[in-house]
């Protein structure tokens, strides 16, 4: 019976350190792909809602029924913020997807340093860094 006995180095698996902290940071092009996957899915996903709210709607209005219009107008209310609500992001993911094909994408707007691939991770539609924000906010409270 002949007992094979695997070399220590095909055992351990090679893991590569990064060496460079700001190398977490960077938009490489492989990340970059990653957040216009989630921006195009994230349009995607809410053009679908838009236009269901909007065939919800006409479904509504096609069986009206003069008991429920008390009620209705509240709701009617909440769906328009909801849809308003919708656009707005629509607009900065379209807005983020045009940067994307130029150099512009990941660069904040208000001090031109690009901003971490960890907030960009999270809000993929951002055009600010997190500092700028802050500040920005500051001025003109919402
Ligand atoms: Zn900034």
């Amino acid at each position: 019976m002949a007992v094979t006995t695997p070399s220590p180095s095909a055992e351990r698996p090679v893991v590569s350190h990064h060496p460079n902290p700001t190398e977490a940071k960077l938009l490489t092009r492989k990340r970059r792909l990653i957040l216009h996957a989630k921006l195009t899915k994230q349009r995607d996903r809410l053009l679908m809602n838009v236009h269901l709210s909007r065939l919800a709607e006409r479904e509504a209005e096609a069986q009206s029924d003069p008991l429920d219009q008390a009620t209705e107008g509240l709701e009617q209310e909440l769906t328009i913020q909801t849809r308003i609500r919708a656009l707005e992001q629509l607009h900065r993911i379209e807005r983020a997807l045009r940067l994307m094909q130029t150099n512009e994408y990941g660069r904040c707007r208000r001090c031109h340093q690009e901003i971490p691939y960890k907030r960009l991770a999270v809000k993929p539609d951002t055009i600010y860094c997190v500092p700028c924000l802050s500040h920005l906010e500051k001025e003109w409270p919402v």
